[in-house]
């Protein structure tokens, strides 16, 4: 890296100090879906941004319990590879004082792309489209559930109840006061069906920075909620049976300043080009899966009649429909089965390369389903019931297989197929257990 990167390290080494900055957390999130870190003191921030800070390529197999897998290309002890902090979504952490963050791509020791940076892969995907003329706005919705340490729920407000933001006002006063101090722009708040669940949302803006954004909301969530005495699971199931908590991904795609789901022409006001993407996605949904709902316990939120969007269909406003369009001034698609153990850059790469591929095939929507299609006579097909299904359409998928490249692709089936073995046989609760507090 040039002298460049060293000198915008000083500045940014500089601003954070004159913001009582001690520390700098370097993040990466790795395949499993969980934010792995290494800090490094405000005065060697410049040093960083130069040359990198080294760590092993074996966390590309790591799993949901801190085990160990291995892969074609990656694993084992040998090799290291070096992070750079992208200095300029540097900022301190609000709640988290003395700490500043800043999300991490990460390199080979001779300076070439390390071929299995999941954030990388996103800014590739990201860049394809923009070399075909097209852009996006994107955003992941945020759910949590807190509970006080002991198990205990800190408020029984029902859902989506006044009731509730009463009962935790301080509480989610700080985390709003923090989000917005961290300069996130903040667009609700509120709780949500599942006891003592919320949410936020932010603004869209461009897919990296909103894969970005989603590890910041939450790690600021975390970090306020622990302030309060409590505990924050974003996991997908927190109770088996219950409502699980979702990260909703939000997307529009652009050509020439005009929003591809508004441009006209279609059903709702869709563009042509603007179906054919969403067609491309839909038709990869249960492959996106294994990127999206990763996890074996994603299985356990993916059902129906829980506004999971638990099918491979599609309708306007409809909860049920794994893809939900919002047709109006701010039309978009939003992709309703993901969940919160994703690793947000390989879910929103993985969905770019997928509507990409529709654009290529002229892929076209079937008919929309509106209504609960669990109650229909005839119901679209159900998105895969395990993650053993997402990961033999994740297989089978070529358009993801060249989008991720083989080292990732292989890394990726690799730590699917390790935690399939890790929880085989095991419970709903047992699995609830073991990752409830994990991501
Ligand atoms: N918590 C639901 C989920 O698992 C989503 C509820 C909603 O529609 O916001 O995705
Ligand atoms: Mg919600």
């Amino acid at each position: 890296m040039d002298e460049q990167q060293a000198a915008q390290g000083r500045l940014t080494a500089a601003r954070l100090s004159a913001e009582e900055v001690v520390g700098v957390a370097l993040s990466w999130v790795d395949n499993a879906g969980i934010a792995r870190v290494k800090g490094v003191p405000v005065r060697r921030l410049a040093e960083a941004a130069q040359h990198g800070v080294g760590m092993s390529p074996v966390f590309d197999v790591f799993l949901v319990d801190d085990s160990v897998t291995t892969s074609r290309w990656l694993g084992g002890p040998g090799g290291d590879l070096r992070l750079f902090p992208d200095l300029d979504r540097a900022v301190p952490l609000a709640a988290q004082p003395g700490w500043a963050w800043a999300p991490a791509d990460r390199y080979r020791q001779d300076g070439t792309p390390h071929p299995a940076c999941q954030r990388r892969f996103a800014r590739r995907m990201v860049d394809r489209a923009e070399a075909r003329g097209l852009s996006f706005q994107a955003a992941y919705e945020v759910e949590w559930v807190v509970q006080r340490p002991d198990g205990s729920d800190p408020t029984d407000g029902p859902a989506y109840g006044l009731h509730r933001l009463t009962d935790l006002s301080d509480y989610l006063r700080d985390v709003l006061q923090a989000l917005e101090a961290e300069h996130l722009d903040v667009l609700q708040i509120h709780p949500e069906y599942a006891t003592g669940q919320f949410e936020v949302s932010v603004a869209a803006e461009d897919p990296v920075g909103a894969a970005d954004s989603t590890v910041l909301v939450r790690e600021t969530v975390r970090g306020v909620s622990a302030r309060h005495d409590l505990r924050a699971s974003f996991a997908p199931s927190v109770q088996p049976g219950s409502v699980g908590n979702g990260a909703h991904l939000h997307l529009s795609a652009w050509r020439d300043g005009v929003n591809l789901m508004a441009a006209g022409g279609g059903r709702h006001g869709l563009g042509k080009e603007g179906e054919a993407f969403l067609g491309g996605i839909l038709a990869e949904l249960p492959a996106l899966l294994a990127l999206g709902a990763p996890s074996v316990a994603s299985y356990l939120r993916l059902v129906p009649s829980q506004w999971a969007g638990a099918y491979q269909c599609w309708g306007l406003e409809n909860r049920e429909a794994g893809l939900r369009l919002i047709a109006g001034r701010s039309a978009n698609a939003e992709i309703k089965c993901f969940d919160g153990a994703a690793n947000p850059y390989l879910a929103i790469g993985g969905v770019i390369a997928a509507g990409l591929a529709g654009i290529d095939a002229g892929a076209a929507l079937p008919e929309e389903v509106l209504g609960d299609p669990a109650h229909l006579a005839d119901p679209p097909p159900r998105l895969p019931q395990s993650l053993g299904e997402s990961l033999a359409a994740f297989e089978a998928s070529d358009v993801l297989r060249e989008a991720l490249g083989d080292i990732l692709h292989e890394a990726i089936r690799a730590v699917r197929q390790a935690e399939i073995d890790l929880f085989a046989g095991r419970t709903p609760e047992d699995v609830t257990a073991a990752t409830r507090w994990r991501y």
